[in-house]
C-alpha cells in the first residue's frame, strides 16, 4: 500500500519518537486554527490545511499503533455513543 511505504520511510528518516512530536504539534496547530477560525481571524481554507495535517498524521500514528485495534476501538466508543443518543 502506497501510504504504508509513507510511513515507514518517515519513521526511517525521522524516528518514532519525531512522530510523536510532530502529531502533538499538529494538534496544537488545530487547536489554534479553531480559535482562530471562531473569531474570524483566518478562513475556512486555513482550518482545512490543519485539518489535513492532523488527518495524515492520525493515519501515521495509527499505523503505528496498529489500525485493527484502533478500529476497534473506535467501533467500541460508536456502540457506546449509539447507546447514550437511544437513552435521551
Ligand atoms: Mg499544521
Amino acid at each position: 500500500m502506497q501510504m504504508e511505504k509513507l510511513y515507514r520511510a518517515t519513521i526511517n528518516k525521522w524516528g518514532e519518537e519525531a512522530q510523536y512530536d510532530q502529531a502533538v504539534e499538529e494538534c496544537a496547530e488545530l487547536i489554534a486554527a479553531l480559535k482562530h477560525y471562531k473569531r474570524g481571524k483566518i478562513d475556512k481554507q486555513a482550518v482545512i490545511n490543519e485539518l489535513a495535517d492532523v488527518t495524515l498524521m492520525l493515519g501515521q500514528l495509527s499505523w503505528m499503533f496498529g489500525q485493527k485495534q484502533i478500529d476497534e476501538a473506535i467501533q467500541a466508543k460508536l456502540t457506546k455513543l449509539d447507546q447514550l443518543m437511544q437513552n435521551r
